[in-house]
């Protein structure tokens, strides 16, 4: 593989320096830079094998016996070992392993199982919940009929109010799930509720796939829930794609939603790299690195606390948190994450509940600690980078103080070194 690696390497910098330089320029960025964006991750060098591998070739519409093209003995085989291993971590009785990513995951689930104009219970997306929970800028919010949940001050679901909620709109589907909320669920009383209104219910945990699969957070399946949906490139640590999940009465269903509703071929490189994602996630050193995840959240979210900085939810029970930058910094989120890139450090501008501000300048900041824990890095570094976070976020204007928090978080870097990125400088390679 190594030399493989090499080869192709120099065949692409001779044929197309252009591109070549950009990628390199990237494993630099994430070589040398400290992630904090919470949907973000290092993959296995061997998903970036399967990734690159001519499975990308093949096309298999179709399911496992069922394919419409010929030549299928690897496919089938590959798309097989992928399902039976996400029913294994996740303890679902079917899986479909060929949505594209999260949003055709989530669209192929409410068109699989409701019809048009259907009513959903889902979070507020200001509160936590994803574009695809029926945000208004969707085509889903133009086809389905999302009403929305949020959550009190604490960042606890308010269960009584939820019910009420569902009494009165009488869903078809009651949906859990968030990109930004930092809190877990009580997916007992969402089942019950679903339960009493006659409505399906439906988990997105795309965010704490990994965890969930570690066994470290809550699994709404053993909770009785209908269908969970997740992507396998956030803290499962996979490729870029989708997984639904859910018991076997529905399994006809959703495969049909997925293909041919609502794709074509499946990738087979993402199916194969995903299969090899789950034999990882059921791995010791897997729930080992979930563990440290949700401890670097805590450590992190500690020191941001002890430094006075505000924490929506006043901190957070799983691997990211939001801080309020406009009553912590005077800074809107945007502000706040340019000044941190200054310093080499990756976050995202967040909306938080009920935000006066835009999108584009909303009040928060979401910090995650997946990508470090990946690389390595524990509760010292944690706290080590909340100092710094706070520091830059304090003085942003100051060039200076962003160029010496720079360096030293190179040198942190260099010490924990990406999977798959190479552990060679690559500056001399990019000024050539
Ligand atoms: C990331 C995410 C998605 C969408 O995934 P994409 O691969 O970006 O389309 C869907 N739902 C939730 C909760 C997510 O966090």
């Amino acid at each position: 593989m190594g030399t493989a690696m090499r080869d192709f390497r120099e065949q692409l910098s001779a044929f197309d320096p252009e591109v070549y330089r950009e990628i390199v320029g990237e494993e630099a960025r994430q070589r040398d830079g400290i992630e904090l964006i919470p949907s973000e991750n290092y993959t296995y060098p061997e998903v970036l094998a399967a990734l690159g591998s001519v499975l990308t070739n093949k096309y298999s519409e179709g399911y496992p016996g069922r394919r419409y093209y010929g030549g299928q003995e690897h496919a089938d085989a590959i798309e097989r070992l992928a399902r039976a291993r996400a029913c294994e971590i996740f303890s679902a009785e079917h899986a479909n392993v060929q949505p594209l990513s999260g949003s055709p995951m989530n669209q192929a689930v409410y068109f699989g199982l409701l019809e048009p104009g259907d009513a959903i219970l889902a979070m507020d997306l200001s509160h936590g919940g994803h574009l695809t929970h029926g945000a208004p800028v969707s085509h889903m919010a133009k086809v389905f009929n999302f009403a929305r949940y949020r959550t009190a001050t604490d960042g606890a679901i308010d269960y009584d109010a939820l019910r009420r909620q569902a009494l009165a709109l009488r869903p078809k589907m009651i949906l859990a799930g968030f990109s930004s909320y930092p809190r877990e669920y009580d997916y007992s009383q969402f089942r019950a509720i679903a339960d009493e209104v006659g409505a399906l219910a439906m988990a997105d945990i795309s965010h704490i796939g990994g965890l969930v699969a570690a066994g470290v957070l809550a699994n709404p399946m053993t909770a009785g829930f209908d269908v969970v949906t997740t992507t396998t490139h956030k803290t499962l640590r996979g490729p870029r794609g989708g997984l639904i999940l859910s018991r076997k009465a529905y399994a006809r269903q959703l495969d049909a939603a997925v293909f041919p509703g609502l794709q074509g071929g499946p990738h087979m490189n993402n199916v194969a790299a995903a299969a090899i994602t789950f034999r990882k996630a059921s791995e010791p050193a897997f729930r080992a690195y979930a563990d440290k995840v949700l401890a670097n959240a805590q450590a992190m979210a500690s020191a941001l606390l002890a430094e006075g900085v505000e924490l929506i939810a006043g901190g957070t029970e799983n691997h990211l948190m939001v801080v309020d930058t406009v009553r912590s910094f005077g800074l809107d989120g945007q502000q706040a994450q340019e000044a941190l890139d200054r310093a080499r450090i990756t976050a995202n501008k967040q909306v938080v509940p009920d935000d006066t501000r835009p999108p584009m300048r909303p009040s928060g900041l979401r910090l995650g600690t997946p990508a470090c824990a990946t690389r390595g890095m524990g509760r010292a570094e944690m706290e080590t980078i909340a100092g710094w976070i706070v520091r830059i976020l304090r003085h942003p204007d100051d060039d200076g103080l962003a160029g010496m928090i720079a360096k030293q978080v190179v040198d942190l870097c260099r010490g924990f070194p990406v999977p798959g990125a190479g552990l060679e400088p690559v500056t001399a390679e990019l000024t050539t």
